[in-house]
């Protein structure tokens, strides 16, 4: 099978020998006049018109000029034809995608324009990156999509496809958790919900049923009273606060019984969770440790009881997956036992340094789990974590390690990513720039991570970007080859320095001020002013109580409705300082 990066190489290829003679600019619109036709076929898919009209709406703000939507080409005008037109379906030169494909192409032919992908949402991709990658349309956050004007605009001849790394593409920041459009618009196809939209419900491509849910399948309050034995066994006790006893058939029969409730109740998830609480509180039973030693550790007795239930989900819902984790416990792969085809394994690299790559020597014992599960299965799924969650603005550079990440588990065949970051309020330490280029990477993890970068700060910081770019490259400094974190970074690292406080206050200070004629731009400096102000606050709390910085500090928290910790309240954060 030829592999995805060389398939875009060959992609690319492709356009740089394209015979010249077929050429034929598209000249889709000049002061205010255009001769082109967007053409959708009436029995196109929801997405597809809905992406007809997207382009209409976007060409519209562009150049000032509005496309007719309509469903039959007219042989007097050009026309772009959004999705596999009724009257070319069969036509052999056109590429060949599945309903289910995100894959898309857009490619021009003399005077016409043909973007056509997957009718789900392939040729909703397809419209969309034509406008980023042809027109620089840029949806770079909840407040800012970037939208160009031009007096003309000649698309050059062109012949583009594209196919994503990941099937499941999800990045877990608070602004694509509450903003559909900002996923779709990314290319992004999970969510931790469903959502319904104009597209027809696209989230449903792969969006996974709840987290640690042995708990919700088979609550302690509800059964522990009662059957003490379902629960784990510790130092001799049946205890609360703990496991499932897995080797209890019991169980087994009550987590059948209730997920297939769960599936009734909640229809249209790719994939539903069974899965270990967050605890290491395993049964300790004999009966367990006899299932354990069988197949090679507890995550052999985990996926020994979960493909039991995965046979009985298959048998009423064939298209159905289960989920269960590979975490913390459980991280190590089973032996002579292998996942059901219909069991999707979350692997969770929790315990890596995140300022280094994995392939290195430090998250060697990682990289030895992830190899073993993906001999035995596909349907590897990595739940990787990119910022600090016990303080989400204390800074953590780590896209360089992230992206290379990202290479390496498109090599290594996984299914899909969750980008775990700042995802219950806004104002996490670069946010807005790490979920936009995490988003980008996914989608294909072999463009240039300094040049989104470039991309994203030019557009979003304006005027100012030559600072925050500096401020960027202080940031990365900080990670040296001996300077090592987890997603546990506090602001008491040693790689913060009074030093990286100044100077970063200094260069943001300036950014600020180069933004004072645009109120929209400068909040977006505001909210990295607000980061290394926490940094400080938490770093040197006496002075900055002093001068004024810390009540500034929670004015500013207040006012964005920002969240400084996972596990905390922002007062149980500052508590500990003011007690001092
Ligand atoms: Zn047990
Ligand atoms: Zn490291």
């Amino acid at each position: 099978m030829i592999k995805k990066h060389y398939f875009y190489l060959l992609i690319s290829m492709f356009i740089v020998f394209l015979p010249q003679s077929v050429s034929a600019d598209c000249l889709l619109f000049d002061n205010g006049k255009t001769k082109y036709r967007i053409v959708v076929s009436s029995d196109a898919s929801t997405s597809e018109k809905a992406a007809a009209k997207e382009l209409q709406g976007y060409i519209s703000k562009i150049g000032g000029v509005v496309l007719p939507v309509v469903n039959v080409p007219t042989s007097s005008n050009p026309c772009i034809y959004v999705g596999y037109n009724s009257s070319r379906v069969n036509d052999a030169s056109l590429k060949r995608y599945d309903d289910l494909d995100e894959g898309f192409t857009y490619q021009t032919k003399g005077e016409n324009i043909y973007i056509y992908g997957g009718r789900k949402m392939g040729t909703a991709y397809g419209v969309f990156s034509l406008l980023e990658q042809q027109l620089g349309v840029h949806w770079f956050s909840n407040d800012y999509t970037y939208i160009p004007t031009y007096k003309s605009f000649v698309l050059q001849d062109v012949d583009h496809s594209e196919v994503p790394a990941f099937r499941s593409r999800h990045v877990l920041y608070y602004q694509f958790q509450q903003n559909l459009e900002l996923n779709v618009h990314n290319k992004l196809n999970t969510h931790l919900g469903t959502m319904y939209d104009k597209r027809g419900n696209y989230s449903m491509l792969s969006s996974i049923w709840e987290t640690h849910t042995f708990n919700l399948l088979i609550p302690e309050d509800k059964y522990f009273k009662k059957h003490p034995e379902y629960f784990s066994l510790r130092k001799g006790k049946r205890i609360k606060g703990g496991q499932l006893c897995l080797s209890n058939t019991e169980v087994i029969r009550t987590l059948k019984e209730a997920i297939i409730k769960v599936i009734k109740n909640n229809p249209g998830y790719f994939a539903y969770s069974i899965s270990q609480n967050d605890n290491y509180n395993f049964c300790e039973c004999t009966k367990c440790q006899e299932i354990e030693h069988k197949y090679g550790g507890h995550s052999g007795l985990l996926i020994w009881a979960i493909n039991q239930i995965a046979d009985y989900v298959k048998g009423i819902y064939p298209d159905v997956k289960i989920c269960t984790f590979a975490y913390q416990y459980t991280r190590n792969a089973p032996e002579n036992i292998k996942p059901r085809d219909n069991v999707m394994v979350r692997l969770c690299d929790i315990e890596c340094c995140i300022a280094h790559p994995l392939n290195s020597s430090e998250n060697s014992s990682f990289m030895t789990d992830l190899r073993n599960w993906c001999k035995m299965t596909e349907s590897i799924y990595i739940w990787d974590y990119v910022t600090g969650f016990v303080e989400m603005m204390t800074p953590s550079p780590c896209l360089d390690a992230i992206s290379e990440d990202i290479r390496m588990y498109d090599n290594m065949g996984v299914y899909g990513i969750m980008e775990e970051g700042q995802y219950i309020s806004n104002g996490g330490e670069f946010a807005e720039l790490k979920q936009w280029v995490l988003a980008k990477l996914l989608w294909n993890p072999y463009q240039n991570v300094d040049s989104l970068v470039d991309v994203f700060i030019n557009h979003y910081y304006g005027n100012a970007s030559k600072d925050i770019k500096t401020f960027y490259e202080l940031y990365n400094s900080l990670i040296k080859s001996n300077t090592h974190y987890k997603c546990n970074i506090t602001h008491d690292h040693e790689m913060f320095s009074d030093r990286f406080v100044n100077k970063s206050q200094q260069l943001l200070d300036n950014a600020y001020k180069k933004l004072e004629k645009d109120k929209a731009l400068q909040l977006h400096v505001e909210d990295l002013r607000c980061g290394i102000l926490f940094l400080k606050t938490m770093r040197n709390f006496a002075s900055t109580y002093v001068n004024g910085d810390y009540r500034n500090l929670k004015e500013y928290l207040y006012k964005r409705s920002i969240r400084l910790s996972e596990g905390k309240s922002n007062e149980d954060v500052f508590k500990s300082l003011e007690y001092q």
